[in-house]
């Protein structure tokens, strides 16, 4: 996900800040993380925590429904405002378990709008916290969010800066969904709007964050269970009820999950194509080398649900002298005849060290202009602001935190492209 944010704004949990230099927040409702959480278990997960803890089996599934519906439609986040639940049973949960956010670390606003918060996820057993990004875009008509399912990235994308950062772990289903409710909670946009200062409240009956795109760190397809689990969440009609459609899931070709993320997700496929040859996509990709393009166009092919109305979201990343040429977008075109396809065009965004630069605006026109000939929307993804540059595959947590040297030299270079 392509996002420039300005550091104007720059708030805490609690009131927007003004000022250049991003200090760290500590969230009110962080959560305690000795305590189980019981966000992100699927129904019958919870209704089984439910009766460990002592409800009786009998009420157990009426419990969770209960629950569910304060945890993910109104997005509560104490047991004491859930108001049909009796006062005693609510203190009992409040005992044994957690229903609190993960800690916001900074929130950084831009001045259009689109919003950055670096989340603190509690350890996990001997690990450590470990920290990730999630991006509310806003857009005319809809808002979308950009979550993450890993933190690092096992795979080594050669222009992307997350592939530099070693994996750290997974993130769980539970961390997976808090990225969402505090988008939400942050934003106004539950029912019955809470809203924190700083908040932008829905009109009447639509959603601030209409959409949703697992294209923050990681690859979700290497951490499928739990991408599941959240996405099923994410779009239950009870909770957060967000439609699959509106939900897509981005990979960079791991094909044997592909098939599966259809079936049991249901969600639409963004694929990160970036190359219409095996040779280059080899380079950019190295993952190519197990799954050849060829492989991973069929696996879209047999993609579940796949029509006209459905189609799957090819991702193309501009890269100057790379994959740019008047060839290669005839190429692209060759190699999708026949699939249900948009194309998304990508302006690189760079970084230290990556020996990439991005196309230049008429060659990405030129390219765009094949590609929309032939029959293709080719929408390419504009960066929105021009002052700090967060990007996919630049998203950095405090695991492997930008040195501030190479955060100047990434400014200087963001400044550099502004003069071009
Ligand atoms: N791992 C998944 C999803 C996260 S990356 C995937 O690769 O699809 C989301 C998108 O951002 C991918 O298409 C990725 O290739 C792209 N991306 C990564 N680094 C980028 C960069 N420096 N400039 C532009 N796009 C980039
Ligand atoms: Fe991982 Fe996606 Fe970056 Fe490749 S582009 S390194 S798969 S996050």
């Amino acid at each position: 996900m392509t996002v420039v944010l300005d550091a104007t704004r720059q708030t805490t949990a609690d009131a927007p800040v003004a000022g250049p230099a991003p200090a760290p927040v500590v969230a009110s409702a962080a959560r305690a993380a000795e305590k189980p959480s019981l966000i992100g278990l699927e129904r019958p997960a919870l209704a089984s925590a439910l009766v460990a803890a002592g409800v009786a089996e009998r009420q157990a599934r009426m419990r969770a429904n209960q629950i569910w519906q304060w945890l993910y439609h109104y997005g509560v986040t104490d047991f004491a405002a859930m108001t049909n639940v009796g006062k005693d049973l609510r203190a009992l949960l409040a005992e044994r378990f957690t229903i609190a956010r993960p800690e916001i670390v900074t929130e950084q606003i831009s001045s259009d709008g689109t919003r950055k918060w670096l989340l603190r996820m509690p350890a996990r057993g001997a690990g450590r916290p470990v920290e990730v990004e999630t991006v509310y875009i806003p857009e005319v008509g809809r808002g979308t969010l950009c979550v993450s399912s890993q933190v690092g990235c096992t795979l080594t994308c050669s222009f992307c800066h997350t592939g530099t950062q070693t994996l750290v772990r997974n993130l769980t289903a539970e961390e997976i969904v808090a990225q969402v409710l505090v988008a939400r909670d942050r934003l106004g946009d539950h029912p019955g709007g809470r809203t924190p200062d700083g908040a932008m409240v829905p009109t009447e009956g639509s959603r601030l964050v209409s959409n949703i795109v697992m294209m923050g760190m990681g690859e979700p397809l290497y951490n499928f269970d739990e991408v599941k689990t959240a996405l099923l969440i994410a779009s239950d009609g009870e909770g957060i009820a967000l439609s699959r459609r509106r939900i897509t899931l981005s990979t960079s070709g791991v094909v044997p999950m592909i098939a599966r993320a259809g079936e049991e997700i249901g969600v639409s496929l963004a694929v990160s194509l970036h190359a219409a040859n095996d040779a280059t996509r080899d380079v950019l990709v190295p993952l190519n080398k197990k799954y050849p393009i060829a492989e991973l166009l069929d696996a879209c092919r047999r993609y579940p649900g796949l029509s006209n109305a459905r189609r799957i979201t090819f991702e193309y990343v501009m890269l100057k002298g790379v994959n740019d040429s008047p060839s290669d977008a005839r190429a692209l075109v060759r190699l999708l005849k026949g699939i249900p396809a948009k194309i998304n065009l990508i302006p690189f965004n760079p970084w230290p060290g990556s020996g990439y630069e991005c196309s230049d605006w008429e060659t990405i026109e030129a390219f765009a202009d094949i590609v929309n000939e032939a029959g293709y929307a080719s929408p390419i993804r504009t960066p929105r602001g021009r002052d700090i540059l967060a990007a996919c595959g630049q998203l950095k947590s405090e695991s492997q935190r930008m040195r501030a040297r190479e955060r100047l030299a990434l400014e200087a270079m963001v400044a550099g492209s502004d003069e071009d």
